[in-house]
Order: structure tokens, then sequence, then C-alpha cells
């Protein structure tokens, strides 16, 4: 990871910004941009110096983590921004207002002391949008644990009568870990039977039971990038309204993915998966956006939905996950992650997505 480079991408648009310095406080940009990992660390960028600063807690990690960034670790309170800005002449910093709490905000203006704090948008999660090849392959690693663990867990044997769906999403994550994945990358959706019906459902003792839907959505995290996958199979022979609901979520899933391209239009590509669902009559049964980036977090720009356009490009990783939720039946989704290239998307998983009956 070339931490230099991707500050200097960044300190070439303070000018543009209208900012002497920038105030970096959300910690995966802050990762990003230094390679620290622990969960206090802040970054102040001038056009010729980085200053990073945490708390003693991290000052001998961030010694071997932070390199070519002169370090302040400071005892307690906040990091002492305002005097190595003004040390440095800054007159105008920016800041992330993403990054910052009402207090924190309050705490700053009350300790600026004469320097002209700036609101900054996403100035960092704009770079983080297309990954580098070396990205890109942490990704596909974290992807290759959770490929191994639903390949054992659940393809190899591991649904049973009376496991619950808490105990498959221990399963899943342990086998993971097994698999090389630092830890799961959020927490496992794990949804037996009508309980698929909700999208985001949280684990619960409800033991499985034949003729169930088993939806599993879950994810690792290596080298601190994220993976994320929703499978559906089934446990003996499901309803057979779920079967069709499979088949149109499973042709939903590859429009989608056959529009993926780079310089496409986000909803371009919501609307291609989306309109396969609308025509089966269940477009109503879809209530939620068709995709998202993945990187140092889950949830990441750019985000592809009805509306908000945005326009995917190449080296981007983004899911495609239509899914159809019938509440008191169940529910199917499909998510793989992507990635963007010039004329079309690789897919990063290798795990099946049919409707495996188990
Ligand atoms: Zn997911
Ligand atoms: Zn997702």
């Amino acid at each position: 990871m070339d931490h230099g480079l991707r500050r200097r991408r960044l300190v070439e648009r303070l000018p543009e910004l209208g900012v002497d310095a920038m105030y970096v406080t959300r910690l995966p940009n802050v990762r990003y941009l230094t390679g620290f990992t622990g969960s206090n660390g802040q970054l102040l960028l001038t056009a010729e110096e980085a200053v990073f600063f945490t708390d003693g807690r991290y000052g001998e990690q961030s010694r071997h983590e932070v390199e070519g960034v002169e370090r302040v670790i400071y005892l307690d309170g906040a990091a002492p921004v305002v005097p190595e800005a003004r040390s440095r002449g800054v007159g105008r910093l920016g800041f992330e207002s993403g990054g910052v709490t009402f207090r924190s905000w309050e705490e700053l203006r009350e300790r600026a002391d004469g320097i002209d704090l700036v609101p900054l948008g996403p100035e960092v999660e704009r770079l983080r949008r297309v990954k580098d090849a070396a990205e890109v392959a942490l990704i596909a690693r974290a992807q290759e644990a959770a490929d191994a663990a639903f390949e054992r867990v659940v393809l190899g044997g591991g649904l049973r009568e009376g496991l619950t769906e808490r105990e498959l999403a221990l399963e899943l994550e342990v086998a993971m870990r097994g698999a090389g994945a630092e830890r799961p990358g959020f927490e496992t959706i794990a949804a037996f039977g009508r309980n698929a019906a909700e999208p985001h459902h949280q684990p619960t003792d409800r033991p499985l039971a034949r003729g169930d839907v088993v939806k599993v959505d879950f994810g690792a995290m290596v080298g601190g990038y994220h993976s994320d996958m929703t499978r559906t199979v089934a446990f003996g022979s499901p309803p057979s309204r779920l079967r069709e609901v499979h088949e149109t979520v499973a042709a939903a899933h590859r429009a989608g993915v056959d529009a993926v391209r780079d310089g496409v239009s986000t909803v371009e590509v919501d609307h291609a998966a989306r309109s396969v669902i609308q025509e089966a009559g269940l477009g109503e049964a879809f209530p939620h956006g068709l995709g998202h980036g993945v990187g140092l977090e889950i949830h990441e720009d750019p985000f592809l939905r009805r509306e908000h356009e945005d326009r995917l490009a190449a080296g981007m990783v983004v899911t495609i996950e239509p899914g159809v939720y019938l509440p008191g039946l169940g529910g199917v989704r499909i998510e793989d992650m992507v990635e963007v290239t010039a004329d079309g998307c690789r897919a990063i998983p290798r795990s099946t997505k049919e409707l495996v009956l188990l």
C-alpha cells in the first residue's frame, strides 16, 4: 500500500478546496492514508507535511505502522491539532464534516484560536472509491475465507434439523477465521424460513426445520478490507413459490451484473436488475437498493440505488444484491461482489448461486 502516494493525491486537492491543510478524523480514512489500524488516530495534512496523532495506547504500534509521517502521542483529551497547525502557518484548516460529532465540533471551534475551520465533504472517500490492485487482492482474500466457510458449513453437510440461526452464524464466523479471516467483517445474518422475509434479520434461537429456506449474508475481513456475500439455499424441499422467486432473483442478479461496466450510471444498473423483479410482479417486495461499494468499510461509495445517480469506474468493487421478501413465507437474496472493468466486470466469489437443496 503506497500511503505516501495517497496523501500526495489528497494534498494536490487542497488549493481547489480553499484550505491550507486538512484534518482527517474518520478512522477508515486515517487508515487509508497512513496504514494505522488502531482505534484512535487523526491526521493533519499540509502541503509539505503530515502529522499523525494518537494516544499512549498506540505509541508503539503506530511507530511500526505509520511511516514517513511525524507522530504526536498525546496523553488525554483531544489531539493537539490547533497548535500543530498554527506552528505550520495554517490559516484555513479543512475538516471532515462527516467525521465529527456535534460535541467534537464545538471543542474544535473553541480551541481554533483564530484558525478558520472549513467543513469539507467526503474527500478521502472519493479517493477510496477506485481500488488499486493490492486492495482488490485483500478483498478477494476476504472473499476466499467466506467462500471456504460457505462450502464447509452450508454446502458441506452442516445444516441439520434443530440447528439454530445463532449457531449457524457462529459456525460461519469460526470457519471464516479458520480460513484466514482476521474477523467477521460485520454481524452475520442467518435467517430460516419465514425469518428470511426480513432483509436484515438478526439471528435468533429459531431451529432449522425441513422445508426452510436458509438465507445467509456474511463476510470476512482481511487487512482491514471486507467481503460481502448473500446466498439462499434450502433445507429439504422449499415452498414452490420460493423456488420461483429464487429464479426471478437469480435472473435479476444476472441482469445487474451484465449492466456493470466502466462509466455506467448506478441508476441504470439498479434499473436493469429491478425491472426483472418488477416484471415478475414483485417490485414492491424488493425494498432496498441494488448494491454498494465495499472496501475499508462494509458499505461505502458508490451506492447503486433507484435514485441519486452516480457513475461506476474501472477498479471499483461493488455488490449486486437483489432480493425479494414475502412476509409469512420467506425471502431470497443473492449477493456477489464484482470488480468493475473497462468492458464489464469480474465476479469475485466462487460459491454457487443456485438454490441448492440440502
Ligand atoms: Zn451482504
Ligand atoms: Zn451488501
